[in-house]
């Protein structure tokens, strides 16, 4: 493919400097492709900014991937000869700052979609142009840019079946490009910040063992699960991404997309003509895709998508506020155990399977009427693929705030759910340990086991493991008379 630079860089002398935010990769990198075809110099900076205005602050969890994925991006780019400069601060000013000491002619980056980061690097081409520095954003993030498309009234998609048949029928996704195999390096001498100096990693306690068996962030780690997945590891996707003891059944792909490790015109390439996978798993996976594309498509033209039910009429939901429910929740101590094996999940690996994120989401909204915001945070706080757009999405879709939302009376049962999507209950075995003797047939309901089958099994409710926190058939008749009134009748 063809890449356009409008921008001057200066005399061919002058650095090009390429920013890396949400993109840590060297392929299928536009604006690293497209700097090092304008034949200048390269340097490479990250700039992580906290201060920006409206800017969310990483979660724990994303913080620790994002420390080890630097750290990865570093090393691929001093095989190349070029050095990475960590800096922290401010974007506009930051960056500023940093092309005049390197003398930069131009600064390239890739196009970021959450409302405070496009108000930042709106701001950061301004200050570069007052300062005489050519500035140019490249996409890469997202198959689709979220303004472009339209619904026939000219608004924004508020439902995803049609967004995605416009989707498919405006965007042919484009070939990835290549990471380049050689660069010229700027020869500018500025010191990086100690990556170890930021503090990303937790410490006192480190809870992140758990992360570290599971995954391996950066680039190379991106490319390896998605050879995995395309090879042999996808194969029945359409039927088994909802089994949630089957850690193949799904790609794992999302941490390494919500940091740019890799993209969706790399996924949606190499998903193309392989043996391992049916076209009904590859036609289910990229709706997958199109779902991440709906979620940023939502986030633009909604920016207040994380704090405000896109539903206004939510508004008037009358939540019950307990900490100690939201605290036994996130703990995994609510007695049910599939919804205690997935917090639990997310607890030890970063990470939770689709199906369990549905069925803890409607448990705190709805079984325990619990405003989606406080469950929206918590994910934030702890999964690595903490997303600005699918994360707030989501969870006012499970809430029925949101936009295409789940009818206000599709209440998970988590019996029901777990006997199905976890019917041997492998998957509570192996997060929820107190319950590891217990027979199949009772594993998803202790409560009802008798007596005899408990003692045996080593469990003693209430004690060795939780008595289920509320009553799901009572709590659903509640939930409903509260979606009732405020006006969400079916
Ligand atoms: P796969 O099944 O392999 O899917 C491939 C890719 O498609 C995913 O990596 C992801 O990028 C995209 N995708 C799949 N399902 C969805 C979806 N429902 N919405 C948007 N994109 C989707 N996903 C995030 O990436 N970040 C989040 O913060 C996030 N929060 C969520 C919160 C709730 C309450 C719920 C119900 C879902 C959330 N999801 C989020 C969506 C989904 O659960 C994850 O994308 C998925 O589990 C990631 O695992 P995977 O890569 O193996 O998915």
């Amino acid at each position: 493919m063809t890449i356009e630079t409008a921008a001057t860089a200066g005399d061919g002398q002058q650095p090009v400097l390429v920013l890396f935010r949400h993109d840590l990769r060297l392929a299928d990198n536009l604006a690293l492709v497209a700097a090092a075809r304008t034949g200048c110099p390269i340097a490479a900076a990250f700039v992580l900014d906290e201060t920006s205005q409206g800017i969310r602050p990483l979660g724990g969890a994303r913080r620790w991937w994002l420390h080890h994925s630097l750290k990865a991006l570093g090393e691929d780019l001093a095989r190349l000869g070029i050095s990475l400069v960590l800096r922290r601060g401010p974007m506009a000013a930051t960056v500023r700052q940093l092309a005049m000491r390197m003398n930069a002619g131009a600064v390239f980056w890739n196009r970021r979609y959450d409302p405070p980061g496009m108000a930042a690097d709106a701001q950061m081409k301004a200050v570069l142009k007052e300062a005489g520095i050519g500035g140019e954003s490249f996409a890469g993030h997202l198959l689709h840019e979220p303004w472009r498309l339209k619904t026939g009234a000219g608004g924004p998609y508020r439902v995803f079946t049609p967004f995605w048949r416009a989707l498919r029928q405006a965007v042919e996704p484009r070939d990835p490009v290549d990471r380049p195999s050689a660069l010229k390096a700027a020869d500018h001498g500025i010191d990086s910040d100690r990556l170890g100096a930021w503090r990303l990693l937790p410490s006192a306690p480190d809870w992140s063992p758990g992360l570290s068996m599971r995954w391996t962030p950066g680039e190379a780690g991106a490319q390896a699960r998605l050879a995995a997945f395309v090879t042999d590891g996808g194969s029945g996707y359409d039927r088994r991404r909802d089994l949630m003891a089957d850690d193949a059944g799904t790609s794992s792909l999302s941490p390494h997309l919500a940091h740019g490790e890799i993209t969706p015109f790399q996924i949606w390439q190499a998903l193309a003509g392989r043996q391992a996978l049916s076209a009904g798993d590859v036609q289910t996976f990229r709706k997958e895709l199109g779902w991440r594309e709906f979620c940023w498509h939502l986030l633009f033209h909604n920016p207040l998508l994380a704090t405000q039910n896109y539903n206004r009429s939510f508004d008037a939901f009358p939540w019950q506020h307990d900490d100690k429910a939201i605290r036994l929740w996130q703990r995994g101590q609510t007695g049910y155990p599939v919804v205690d094996a997935a917090m639990r999940q997310l607890w030890q690996t970063g990470w939770m399977h689709n199906r369990a994120r549905m069925i803890t989401a409607s448990f705190l909204v709805k079984d325990l009427r619990i405003d989606w915001r406080s469950g929206e945070d918590w994910f934030w706080d702890t999964l690595v693929d903490a997303d600005p757009a699918s994360n707030p999405a989501n969870w006012q879709w499970v809430a029925g705030s949101g936009a295409d939302a789940a009818p206000f009376f599709r209440i998970f049962n988590p019996v029901l759910q777990g006997e199905k999507f976890d019917a041997e209950g492998a998957y509570v075995h192996r997060f929820v340990p107190e319950l590891e003797n217990l027979p199949k047939r009772h594993i998803h309901k202790p409560w009802a086991a008798p007596e005899i089958t408990l003692a045996g099994a080593g469990i003693v409710l209430g004690k060795t493991y939780p008595r289920p926190m509320v009553d799901h058939s009572l709590a659903r008749r509640l939930a409903l008379e509260d979606y009732r009134a405020v006006g969400k009748s079916p």
